[in-house]
């Protein structure tokens, strides 16, 4: 399906964002090979989306084409020697919910992340000790030339909220690999972390999650917090009372008000602690000038 001048707030949990040019929903890998051999001469301005759950799209949109994975992309099949092989439109819950059923361990932590199988892994998602690379085995991805590669657990450098691969490069499909386990307790374990989630950070709410990465030793929170951004508000942006590195879009934000809400929150806390946060949301689209 493609889609003109597509408002993208629809698809960002901020929902924030002005239209896309061209949004095209793909369901099968020939629909997304023939598109991209057909578009080829705008390659250089795409941008893949998952479930939108750590991007922020500026208010004037996206000039290019935004491709979000559909429903084709999220079989999920058991192999063996304990491996999952899933489509990276799969939602993290969906899989964790799916290697609980067939008794695998070490996916319970995806229970608590809102994205995507294919934003997990561009992101190295992880919460409470576990991150996607500790059971990644290997991704197939096409790239905007339309040619399909493997890339196994050797070729991939995972690091913390990120991977060295090419960004030109859509992910297809995962495998991923768990350890045996007991129905019964990994149901238990994925419920006492959404319980913790629950009980840390804030739900229910228009945010993408953590805005900045943790420094190096550091909780980027607490840099936050020690610096007196917790009431900080602009427009009808603001930082999350329950969880100060979650900002959030009160119902009348503009995304420049979360740009001007980063922007503000930043400089404070490079003044007071020396220490320049990084940020860990994807901003996407043209800035006004
Ligand atoms: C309430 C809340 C709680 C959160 N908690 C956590 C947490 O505990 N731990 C954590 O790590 N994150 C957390 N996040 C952030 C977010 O959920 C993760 O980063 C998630 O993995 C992003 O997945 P997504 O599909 O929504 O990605 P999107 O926001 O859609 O995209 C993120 C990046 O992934 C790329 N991408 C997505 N799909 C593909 C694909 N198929 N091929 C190539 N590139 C792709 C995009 O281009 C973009 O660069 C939280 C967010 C929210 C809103």
């Amino acid at each position: 399906m493609i889609y003109k001048n597509e408002k993208l707030s629809k698809y960002s949990w901020f929902n924030l964002g002005g239209p896309a040019e061209i949004f095209f929903k793909p369901n099968s890998i020939d629909e997304l090979k023939d598109f991209l051999l057909k578009s080829k001469n705008k390659n250089n301005n795409i941008f893949v989306l998952g479930a939108g759950s750590n991007t922020l799209f500026r208010d004037s949109g996206f000039d290019g084409i935004i491709i979000k994975l559909g429903k084709g992309f999220t079989e999920t099949k058991l192999l063996e020697s304990n491996k999952i092989q899933v489509g990276a439109a799969t939602l993290d819950k969906k899989l964790a919910d799916f290697a609980c059923q067939n008794s695998l361990s070490g996916f319970e932590f995806l229970s608590c992340i809102p994205g995507s199988i294919g934003g997990a892994i561009t992101m190295n998602s992880g919460c409470y000790d576990s991150d996607i690379s500790k059971i990644f085995v290997s991704l197939e991805a096409i790239n905007f030339e339309g040619k399909i590669k493997t890339f196994t657990k050797d070729e991939i450098k995972f690091f913390y909220r990120g991977n060295n691969l090419n960004n030109k490069l859509i992910i297809l499909s995962v495998t991923l690999q768990g350890k045996p386990g007991e129905k019964y307790q990994i149901a238990k374990k994925q419920e006492s972390l959404l319980k913790r989630k629950k009980e840390e950070q804030p739900s229910r709410i228009k945010t993408c999650g953590s805005t900045f990465k943790n420094p190096v030793n550091k909780k980027a929170w607490e840099l936050i917090k020690v610096s007196n951004c917790s009431n900080l508000i602009v427009g009808g942006a603001s930082v999350s009372k329950h969880h100060c590195n979650f900002f959030l879009n009160n119902g009348k934000a503009s995304s420049a008000d979360i740009e001007k809400l980063i922007e503000k929150v930043r400089e404070k806390v490079f003044l007071k602690t020396g220490t320049n946060l990084e940020l860990e949301i994807k901003i996407v689209g043209a800035k006004k000038v």
